[in-house]
């Protein structure tokens, strides 16, 4: 049985924003990879799996930083019982990915309840199901947390759309038709409107094949500028960032992906421009408001309070572009202050 070795570099990196950093690593497989525990202080660190190529070690451990700052965020503002976490898998050609998995799960199960993992891009369900051989430490949402995410970002959009409506027909471009994008593009003519123009855009020409007839199929580097009243960016971020923000043709800009703006002041420039931007970590918190609800609540339908909690998505960005409307302030601001707990 391979037994991974974790080295801690939360000292070596200096690091006092984040509460550990691990490296975890299994030369016999290929494993690299990186969990970061950002906080602590509110029950145990919940965060996805990202397998993903970087250019180097440095770019994995960054992102794992980054996304689980943002985790912290997003379960600080549903007021889940956890502290933000995330892991990131560096893929390469090498990777024997089954191993891996089985190694990272073990890994997992040595931080002994500190890290709860999930799914997210590049780990779905199968990876999953491969890890929780090896921990118990996984999200006991056991079904496919895309379907969650998904119905939180409909909630979310129902949101916005009712926040700034359209004036002529409604159009929105979704950039990324994976996992949830391809869900969220399935989902919009129910939830917003049947006569919704939709143009897609995915350099996976099997992910694009997959949607419906009607939609449009459009090129990933015209995506951000094609003219929509919705922009759902459901693939990476960032997405916008100092230098497109000027030049979005968007009214409102809501949808999945992490880490959407290249840094929080690209949202004032948003709120400058009159451009409703619906703050990620609120409208992506679907899967984990369902995995949390799961694990920390007792009682009865669980699976269907946690669906009332995701719809609650919409009510609660309502809130927030209200109080933004009433101070002239942008969404993310709002949203961030309510991220705050004592
Ligand atoms: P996925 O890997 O299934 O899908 C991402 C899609 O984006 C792929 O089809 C890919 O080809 C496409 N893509 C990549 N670059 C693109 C580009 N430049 N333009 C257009 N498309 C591009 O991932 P997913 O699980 O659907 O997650 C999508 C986003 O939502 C990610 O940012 C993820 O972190 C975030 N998210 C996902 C979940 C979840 O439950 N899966 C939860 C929270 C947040």
């Amino acid at each position: 049985m391979v037994r991974p070795t974790i080295r801690d570099m939360t000292s070596e990196l200096g690091l006092s924003s984040h509460a550990r950093i691990l490296e975890v690593k299994e030369p016999s497989c290929g494993l690299l990879a990186f969990i970061a525990l950002h906080d602590v202080n509110h029950g145990p660190c919940v965060g996805g799996v990202r397998r993903s190529r970087y250019r180097s070690a440095e770019d994995a451990c960054n992102d794992a930083l980054s996304l689980s700052a943002q985790m912290t965020r997003k379960v600080a503002f549903a007021g889940l019982p956890c502290g933000g976490g995330k892991s990131v898998i560096v893929d390469h050609k090498a990777l024997d990915r089954n191993t891996a998995y089985a190694a990272f799960g073990r890994a997992v199960e040595m931080l002994d309840g500190q890290y709860f993992c999930g799914p997210d891009v590049g780990t779905g369900t199968d990876a999953l199901e491969r890890i929780r051989e090896h921990t118990s430490y996984v999200n006991p949402a056991d079904n496919d947390a895309s379907v969650a995410t998904a119905r939180g970002v409909l909630a979310g959009l129902r949101s916005a759309l009712s926040e700034c409506p359209s004036i002529g027909p409604l159009s929105a471009v979704v950039q990324g038709a994976g996992n949830v994008g391809s869900l969220v593009v399935k989902g919009l003519r129910t939830n917003l409107h049947s006569e919704l123009a939709l143009s897609v855009s995915d350099p996976n020409a099997r992910a694009l094949r997959s949607l419906p007839e009607d939609v449009r199929k459009i090129a990933s580097d015209v995506a951000l500028r094609t003219p929509a009243h919705m922009f759902i960016p459901c693939a990476l971020g960032p997405v916008v960032s100092r230098e497109n923000v000027r030049s979005l043709p968007f009214s409102v800009i809501c949808g999945s992906a992490n880490t959407q703006l290249e840094d929080d002041a690209v949202a004032q420039v948003l709120h400058a421009r009159g451009i409703l931007y619906a703050p990620d970590f609120i409208v992506n918190a679907g899967a984990v408001i369902e995995g949390a609800t799961v694990l920390f609540s007792k009682g009865d339908n669980v699976r269907e309070r946690a669906k009332a909690a995701i719809d609650r998505i919409e009510y609660r960005l309502s809130d927030v572009f209200h109080e933004a409307r009433e101070n002239d302030a942008s969404p993310l601001n709002v949203a961030v202050a309510r991220t705050i707990r004592r």
